[in-house]
């Protein structure tokens, strides 16, 4: 829970949200349908305040009251009556209610809890790799107000956007507050010359502190135990070559899997301080108390049996508990257990599937007469102080063919890096980059796979794989960028990112150019940095009547969107527009 009382993210921009009134601030403000509420600013647009209510205070009649119909992106600055959403008399009522049936100072907490989690944290993955939100408190209360002001991905964007201009921290802080401040003309977002609010603006008061220090509140470090198996150096020979003895090859991986961990900036701990020493398998469970998983690593045997068997099996296999009682940490142990088998075999590919054995308890371990213990005693520690535990077998040094692979350093260091990049996926861990976006345009092209597949990311860095796309599939990309590492990369219109250099072909897709007319019947459209109403900014806002070359088009979620420029003496705009609200000129 954030130490509200004392310091906090968000804490320097609170006044600008809602002065001293806090929670039970009310206004009416731009495109907002009418009404802003709240510490700071939940507006009726989108649901936006609704949806807050309903999802922290669902238990009381007046906010079960409230709707919110999702009729499409509206850009008016009023209420578009009882089609669309309750009222603004209805949410400010909920509203109030529930600040007195919780007290302001809690209300106010789960305000912020919940900015944190779904504005902030949100941003500060989508600039993972771009740029450091937390290199600073000015930046930490920037990103704090403006992911809240502008919505988390279109922030995020707006960021990216200007990243092509970066010289010095303060340099970029001004440039992003330029930004701000030309495009809604607040004296909120001013420089001290222009500006009467308050006595100081959000700028000026956040640009002292861009030599102070971040504060850590959203994230905890993850930690990892890991048990290096058995101990000793002669404890499991391989029966296929003498050379392998498990305990070799688990202090090895294990130690691998620490430093890999730690690189992602993960704590990760081993069992034992050294390779001989001897730990009691319920112990070692239990050393994992606080952590956020623990795993032993080994190496499997088949018992008695024929030769050709025992070259057949080869599955790389996670045990994990099952009890009568099952916890959320025993789902989080299944999880990712098959997760990690499927990794090795990935790595070692093994004839047969990663799976996931479900060890049951039946077993004294503690003496007591019951058959309530688990014969793995780790799991069993581990299980004692509720930390999610796997036991993984880096497939059977009973098949040669496995043996072979596990005495070679290559993959033994291959399957710690596979390990660890499971668990920091798993855990929700990305590597720092140091690469930065040095280019950054919008595009209309169509991309074709021409390799046997390629990777697709959430993220820019391309760092975070998210799947792949097979040869032949064709897609629409709609951003293109550059990276200082010298890849290329391209947005897709569903929000993904691939390399545009590798294993494809890109052409453009010559559309034929006209100029057209926006008629929107709110007087308004919308120029945007991504064909998505809700995951863009916005760069330019046309009125009713003004002229734009169209040069592109692509669609999103079977919405039409044109690309179009927007070039005279002052601007030089290029962005994606609701294409049903433009006609032809
Ligand atoms: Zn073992």
């Amino acid at each position: 829970m954030a130490d509200y009382l004392s310091d906090y993210i968000g804490k320097y921009v609170k006044r600008f949200e809602s002065g001293d009134s806090g929670c039970l601030t009310f206004g009416q403000c731009g495109n907002d349908w009418g009404i802003s509420c709240g510490t700071n600013q939940r507006i009726l647009r989108y649901g936006i305040a609704i949806n807050f209510l309903k999802k922290y205070f669902g238990e009381y009649e007046i906010v079960q009251k409230l709707y919110f119909n999702n009729l499409g992106d509206r850009e008016v600055s009023y209420w578009l009556g009882e089609q669309y959403c309750s009222s603004p008399d209805e949410v400010k009522a909920a509203w109030i209610f529930c600040v007195y049936a919780v007290g302001k100072e809690e209300f106010e907490r789960i305000e912020h809890e919940d900015i944190l989690e779904n504005y902030y944290n949100v941003t500060k993955k989508e600039l993972d790799g771009f740029f450091d939100v937390e290199k600073n408190r000015a930046f930490q209360e920037m990103c704090f107000a403006g992911s809240i002001f502008n919505g988390a991905v279109a922030y995020a964007n707006r960021i990216k956007n200007l990243l092509v201009s970066y010289q010095n921290d303060e340099q970029f802080f001004d440039l992003i507050y330029d930004s701000l401040y030309k495009e809604y003309k607040w004296e909120r977002w001013a420089k001290a010359e222009n500006c009467s609010y308050i006595g100081n603006s959000e700028r000026e008061t956040l640009r002292n502190l861009l030599n102070s220090k971040a504060i850590k509140e959203g994230g905890k470090m993850k930690k990892v135990m890991i048990d290096p198996g058995h101990f000793g150096s002669y404890y499991n020979q391989s029966p296929c070559d003498s050379r392998y003895y498990e305990s070799n090859f688990t202090w090895d991986v294990s130690n691998r899997l620490k430093k890999y961990l730690e690189s992602y900036g993960i704590q990760a701990d081993l069992t034992r301080n050294n390779k001989d020493q001897d730990v009691g398998l319920v112990d070692r469970g239990k050393m994992s108390e606080g952590y956020d998983l623990f795993i032993s690593m080994h190496s499997n045997a088949v018992g008695e049996s024929s030769v050709n068997q025992k070259e057949e099996i080869d599955y790389p296999v996670s045990y994990c508990l099952v009890n009568d009682q099952r916890f959320q940490f025993d789902e989080v142990s299944r999880e990712i257990g098959q997760r990690l088998a499927t990794g090795v075999k990935e790595v070692l590919n093994t004839k047969q599937d990663g799976i996931i054995y479900l060890w049951t308890a039946d077993w004294d371990r503690d003496g007591d007469g019951q058959l309530n213990d688990n014969y793995l005693g780790v799991l069993h520690g581990a299980r004692l102080v509720g930390t999610p535990a796997v036991v993984l077998e880096h497939s059977f040094h009973t098949n040669s063919a496995t043996t072979a692979k596990l005495l070679q350093e290559s993959y033994v260091d291959a399957l710690a890096k596979k390990d660890a990049d499971v668990i920091a996926d798993f855990l929700g861990v990305y590597q720092a980059s140091t690469v930065t976006m040095t280019s950054f345009s919008l595009c209309d092209k169509t991309v074709r796979v021409i390799a046997d597949s390629i990777a697709m990311y959430n993220d820019a860095a391309m760092s975070n794989k998210i799947g792949e796309l097979k040869v032949g599939s064709a897609r629409r990309a709609v951003q293109a960028f550059g990276l200082s590492d010298n890849r290329k990369g391209l947005r897709l219109e569903d929000g993904n990112y691939i390399n545009a250099i590798k294993g494809v072909d890109v052409f453009k897709n010559n559309m034929k150019e006209s100029v057209k007319r926006a008629e929107s019947p709110d007087g308004v459209l919308n120029v945007r940095d991504f064909p998505n109403s809700y995951g863009s900014a916005v760069l330019r806002v046309l009125a009713n009547g003004n002229l734009v070359r169209v040069i592109g088009e692509c669609y999103n979620n079977a919405d039409h969107w044109y690309l179009v420029k927007i070039e005279n003496s002052t601007e030089n705009i290029t962005g994606f527009a609701a294409a049903r609200y433009l006609k032809n000129a």
